[in-house]
C-alpha cells in the first residue's frame, strides 16, 4: 500500500487521480488533500477517502471547512502554509496537481521530503526551472511528469541513453480554434475557448490549449526534464490525441507512446511507476480511429510557443516571467476583461520588458512571479 497526498484534489487532475484511488481501494491510503475555495467537494473526498487532513488553500474557508468535517475526526487547515505543512507531512507519492504558480511552494515542500513527486502543476517547473529541478536532485526526489506528453516522453526515453536522442517531439492536438483564421480568432469567447475537442480540464489549461501557451509551457516543461538541449525539441500538431510524444534515436528508430485522451492513463503510469496498474479507460481501437494525422505548428497564428522557446534561449527569469504575464492574461480573458488575442500580446509585451535577475531560490523564484504579475497587470489597463 502506498501512501499519497493530492495538491489540488478537487480539480480534473484530482477527480482523475481520485477515481484510479476508488478502484485501488487497496492499493493506495490518502494522507492529505488539498483545495483552494471548493469546502464542499474538498470535504466529501476527504470523508470518502478516509484522508488524515484536508486543507483549503482560502482561510476564510476554513471554518465552513471544519464544519463540513464534524465528527469525521479528519483534520483540517486553511492558508498557504497550512498547503506547505500538508506537502510536508509523509506520503510515498504526492500528486502536485495545484493550477498555476500557487503550486509552487507546496510542490517544492514535497520535493524536499525526497519520495516521489507526480507532477501535473506545469506552472510551478516553468517558473523554478533550475531551483526544483537542483532541489529534486539534491533531495534524491522521484520526479515523475503527469502532463500526458511528458510521461510518453519519460516511457519513451526508459531504458535508453538521452546521448543517443535525436529528437524529442512534442504532440500537440491545436486547439479547439487550430482551423480558424486569424481574424476570427480576435472575437473567440472564452466559452469557445475552454471547448477542447479531445481533453476534459480545468479552464486555465483549456484557454492555454487554445492559444498554444500550453505547448510552450510545455516545451519549458519538456526542457528542464530532459536535458537534450532546445534544439532537439519539436512540436507537432497531432489533431487526433492519440500519439502523445515521441523520440527519435540516432539509428532512426522512433518510439511513441500512444493511448486514448483520458488523463488517468498518465496518472496511472505515475501512481504505478515502476510498476503498471489497471484503468477503466477503453483499450485503443485504432482500426475504428483509422486516420491519425499530422502537421507543422502555425507560430503566426498561434506565436506562444516562440515566446517559450525565446524564454528558453533568454533563459534566467524569462520563463518565470512568461507563466506570470500568461496567468494574469489568462484570467483577464476568462473574466471577459480582454480580447483572446490579447493573451499573448500580454506575454510578449511583458518579456520585452527588462528581465529581473535569474532566481537563485524559491523566494527569488516568487518575487519574480509577484513583480511580472504587476506589470502585466500594468500593461493590461494601459492597452484599454
Ligand atoms: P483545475 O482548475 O481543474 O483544478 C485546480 C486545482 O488547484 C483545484 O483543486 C483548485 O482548488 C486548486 N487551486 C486553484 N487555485 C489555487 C490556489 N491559489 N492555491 C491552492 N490551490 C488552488 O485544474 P486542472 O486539474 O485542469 O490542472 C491542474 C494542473 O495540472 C495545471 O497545472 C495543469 O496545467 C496541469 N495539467 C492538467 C491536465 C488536465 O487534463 N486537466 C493535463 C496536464 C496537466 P478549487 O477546486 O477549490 O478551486
Amino acid at each position: 500500500m502506498r501512501t499519497l497526498t493530492i495538491l489540488g484534489a478537487t480539480g480534473s487532475i484530482g477527480a482523475s487521480t481520485l477515481d484510479l484511488v476508488r478502484r485501488n481501494r487497496a492499493a493506495f491510503r490518502v494522507v492529505a488533500l488539498t483545495g483552494h475555495g471548493n469546502v464542499a467537494v474538498l470535504a466529501a473526498l476527504a470523508i470518502e477517502f478516509g484522508a488524515d487532513i484536508a486543507v483549503i488553500a482560502d482561510a476564510a474557508r476554513l471554518p465552513d471547512l471544519r464544519a463540513a468535517l464534524a465528527g469525521s475526526g479528519i483534520a483540517s487547515a486553511g492558508g498557504a502554509q497550512a498547503l506547505i505543512e500538508a506537502a510536508q507531512r509523509p506520503a510515498d507519492v504526492t500528486v502536485a496537481a495545484i493550477v498555476g504558480c500557487a503550486g509552487l511552494a507546496p510542490t517544492m515542500a514535497a520535493i524536499e521530503q525526497g519520495k516521489t513527486v507526480a507532477l501535473a502543476n506545469k506552472e510551478a517547473l516553468v517558473s523554478a526551472g533550475g531551483v526544483m529541478t537542483r532541489a529534486v536532485a539534491q533531495h534524491g526526489t522521484t520526479l515523475l511528469p503527469v502532463d500526458s506528453e511528458h510521461n510518453a516522453i519519460f516511457q519513451c526515453l526508459a531504458g535508453n541513453d538521452p546521448a543517443h536522442v535525436r529528437w524529442i517531439t512534442l504532440t500537440a492536438s491545436g486547439g479547439p480554434f487550430r482551423d480558424w483564421p486569424a481574424e476570427r480568432l480576435r472575437h473567440a469567447t472564452p466559452a469557445e475557448a475552454v471547448r477542447h475537442p479531445n481533453w476534459s480540464m480545468g479552464a486555465k489549461i483549456s484557454v492555454d490549449s487554445a492559444t498554444m501557451m500550453n505547448k510552450g509551457l510545455e516545451f519549458i516543461e519538456a526542457w528542464h526534464l530532459f536535458p537534450v538541449g532546445a534544439d532537439r525539441l519539436r512540436i507537432l500538431i497531432h489533431p487526433q490525441s492519440i500519439v502523445h510524444s515521441m523520440v527519435e534515436y540516432r539509428d532512426g528508430s522512433t518510439l511513441a507512446q500512444l493511448g486514448p485522451s483520458d488523463m488517468r492513463v498518465p496518472i496511472a503510469s505515475a501512481l504505478a511507476w515502476p510498476a503498471r496498474m489497471d484503468t477503466p479507460c477503453e483499450p485503443l481501437d485504432l482500426a475504428e480511429i483509422g486516420t491519425l494525422s499530422f502537421r507543422r505548428p502555425d507560430e503566426v497564428r498561434f506565436p506562444a510557443t516562440r515566446l517559450a522557446r525565446e524564454a528558453v534561449l533568454a533563459g534566467g527569469a524569462a520563463a518565470a516571467v512568461l507563466n506570470a504575464a500568461n496567468e494574469i492574461a489568462v484570467a483577464a480573458f476568462l473574466a471577459g476583461q480582454i480580447a483572446f488575442t490579447r493573451i499573448v500580446q500580454c506575454c510578449d509585451d511583458v518579456l520585452a520588458g527588462a528581465l529581473p535577475a535569474p532566481p537563485q531560490c524559491l523566494g527569488d523564484v516568487i518575487a519574480v512571479d509577484r513583480e511580472a504579475r504587476v506589470r502585466a497587470h500594468e500593461l493590461m489597463e494601459s492597452a484599454r
